[in-house]
């Protein structure tokens, strides 16, 4: 997609701190960090959000959720526990139209979230 900023990322046309990548995902820092871990996982492919995930998506999905569990081993953040959120919507504070996980961890949060 032309003007999505994470299909950009993708493409290499915009830079970001890649911190994993295999065929169908890439992972890379929030740009405006929330937590010491902040990761952004997404699938290479465009999926504007949860709302458009198709059948034939799960698997993909699947594996961004096993991505994320390796990616929370590999930065030590496993065992004291980190948090998985996926905005969707305008209400959610969704604010890139291309589904990403975030990934955070490396200090305690609250419930429930603002
Ligand atoms: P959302 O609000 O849609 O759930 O999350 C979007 C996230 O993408 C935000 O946390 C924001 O900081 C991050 N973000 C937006 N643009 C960029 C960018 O160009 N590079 C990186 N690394 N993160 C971005
Ligand atoms: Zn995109």
């Amino acid at each position: 997609m032309d003007d999505c900023i994470f299909c950009k990322i993708v493409s290499r046309e915009s830079s970001a701190d890649i911190v994993y990548e295999d065929d169908d995902s890439i992972a890379f820092k929030d740009i405006n960090e929330q937590a010491p871990i902040h990761i952004l996982l997404i699938p290479k492919k465009h999926i504007r959000s949860v709302v458009e995930i198709e059948e034939e998506d799960l698997q993909l999905i699947g594996h961004l959720v096993s991505v994320a569990n390796k990616i929370a081993d590999q930065t030590g953040i496993s065992e004291k526990g980190f948090r998985l959120v996926l905005n969707t919507g305008l209400e959610s504070g969704q604010s890139v139209w291309h589904i990403h996980i975030h990934l955070l961890g490396g200090r305690k949060m609250a419930w429930p979230p603002g």
